[in-house]
């Protein structure tokens, strides 16, 4: 796969081809990449199929109560489900359960609620962690004098070993002697009947697998076929595509910081209707050190959004973002495509369930549109998930209508993908600097704000009423984002953000 680049994308041919497992790594992208194929031509074929279809003659190789497609953050809800619940659980995984195409970086105390969920000890958590930092910023590129770099604590500041983490779940589940967890096994298609599920895979020779269950949980990421059908091809609003690399080797580092957040220039407008990249540099374990490259956008935008073009960018840019010296060394790469559903109305708009089916994950997108945190978003509602599901099969109550109950949408973080909005650059509306201006009068308005406010909304938990306080701020320190938003989203996404906000409120009077 490798020597199929070499001529289009130079770059990530000599890197990759450095890397002693390049041509797997690379496999790994261009299967993402897929995912724009599906959006722009073929979407793929129907994954949930009714029970007549089952094939004649289909034998069964195990029957289950939850099979989980996908074997990632469908792990750690797994080991939930297994230890605590005592459910009997298959995870098939196409690649290798456990085994991430990233790391992680969260707040330890966002990591503490995998220690009331009973999963790990506090002692364990603390085992994930590989580095944890003093601070972090924010900083956006503009004039010298007017720039602000924004500094939080408390955000973003762990970074996971997110293998190790997924190991020790994979290790949960498999201890429970009724579960089992299998490797190169594709989910297909599922068929199914009033009173179970037959979920069809392909072996790791390609053989036909059939496993009955009384429920199946579709945690397949970005691509999940089953997201496709249920959402009719438009699974995701908007998407981030994100590249990088842990690599050892680069000048003047400060291991005790994070950068959260911070642009190196003006939007690039080479391509399609243009993207404002960013970057995020977050030191690692040992010498390493992480840095990713992406771009917010609209899944339809006529921009090149693959994996394979942004890092070929990455490699291009990464020397006007970091210092590399004669040792630098890429150790291995890490890349996906963030996808993120922007809500029209008052409440969850986008389809995460059906009979006997559930979503999770990033194949139910309801992370944050803006800081992209998924396995965020899973952590802190990893307890409420489980323990609903939990209720649901004790009770046999596994419609579409009882299973989207569960779910973890958040008005206050769907709000979000308001903000995210004005971050995709569009050359029709907005001038190369948009982006990063209005994104410093941010970073002003949130410094003269008293940290719980940059706290909050950074880690995706910001109240409502601190909201507006920063809508308002902004506004009055930045009108020319009043026009933006009638240009960036129109007088229906504008009606849409006013929906977001009741509804955000509305739940927030249903809780009291
Ligand atoms: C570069 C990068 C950095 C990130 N950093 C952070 C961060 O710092 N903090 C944070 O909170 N979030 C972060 N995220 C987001 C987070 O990684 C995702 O939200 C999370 O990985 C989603 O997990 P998932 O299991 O839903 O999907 P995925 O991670 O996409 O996993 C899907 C799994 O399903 C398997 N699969 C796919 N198709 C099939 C099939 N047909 N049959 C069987 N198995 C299948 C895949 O092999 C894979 O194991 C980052 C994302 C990226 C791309």
């Amino acid at each position: 796969m490798l020597e199929s680049i070499r001529d289009s994308h130079p770059l990530v041919y000599k890197h990759f081809s450095s890397l002693p497992d390049g041509e797997k790594h690379i496999g790994r992208v261009i299967e993402l990449d897929r995912y724009w194929e599906h959006i722009n031509s073929e979407p793929p074929a129907d994954a949930i199929l009714p029970g007549e279809s089952l094939p004649d003659g289909a034998t069964m190789s195990g029957e289950y109560e939850i099979v989980y497609a996908g074997g990632t953050l469908g792990l750690l809800h797994a080991a939930v489900m297994a230890e605590r619940y005592g459910h009997k659980i298959l995870v098939i995984d196409r690649h290798v359960s456990g085994k991430s195409t990233r790391d992680w970086n969260i707040s330890r105390g966002e990591l503490h609620t995998l220690q009331e969920t009973g999963l790990f000890t506090a002692e364990e958590i603390d085992s994930f962690i590989v580095r944890r930092y003093r601070t972090g910023w924010v900083e956006f590129f503009t004039d010298e004098e007017r720039q602000k770099r924004l500094y939080m604590d408390n955000v973003l500041d762990c970074a996971v070993d997110a293998d190790k983490l997924l190991g020790a779940a994979k290790y949960v589940v498999l201890a429970e002697e009724r579960c089992s967890v299998l490797d190169h096994t594709t989910f297909l298609r599922c068929y199914r009947f009033p009173d179970h599920i037959v979920i069809e895979a392909a072996g790791p020779d390609g053989e036909p697998l059939f496993f009955k269950s009384q429920l199946l949980l579709d945690v397949m990421g970005i691509l999940s076929p089953i997201a496709m059908q249920l959402n009719r091809g438009r699974s995701q609003t908007h998407v981030c595509p994100t590249v990088g690399t842990v690599s050892s080797g680069f000048e003047d580092l400060d291991y005790e910081v994070g950068e959260i957040l911070a642009s190196t220039e003006n939007a690039d407008t080479s391509n399609g209707s243009g993207r404002q990249l960013i970057w995020e540099g977050f030191p690692a374990s040992g010498s390493e050190y992480i840095t990713y490259l992406f771009f917010y956008d609209a899944v339809d935008s006529d921009n090149d959004k693959s994996l394979l073009g942004l890092f070929e960018a990455y490699f291009k840019k990464l020397p006007e973002y970091k210092t590399l010296s004669d040792n630098f060394r890429i150790h291995r790469p890490v890349f996906g495509i963030i996808p993120a559903y922007s809500h029209g109305g008052y409440g969850r708009e986008r389809e995460i369930a059906g009979d006997r089916i559930l979503l999770l994950g990033d194949a139910a997108s309801l992370g944050s549109p803006l800081t992209f945190c998924g396995f965020g978003s899973m952590v802190r509602n990893l307890h409420r998930l489980t323990a609903a599901l939990d209720q649901a099969l004790g009770a046999d109550s596994l419609s579409r209508s009882d299973l989207e109950k569960i779910s973890a949408y958040e008005p206050n973080v769907a709000s979000m993908s308001n903000l995210m909005k004005y971050m995709c650059y569009d050359a029709r509306t907005d001038t190369p600097g948009f982006v990063n201006e209005l994104m410093n009068e941010v970073m002003i308005v949130l410094d003269d704000l008293p940290p719980r406010y940059r706290e909050t909304m950074f880690r995706d938990e910001m109240r409502l009423d601190d909201f507006v306080t920063v809508l308002l701020k902004v506004a009055w320190r930045y009108p020319k984002v009043l026009k933006a938003t009638y240009d960036k989203l129109g007088i229906d996404g504008s009606v849409s953000f006013l929906k977001n906000l009741a509804g955000w409120a509305l739940s927030g009077a249903a809780k009291k």
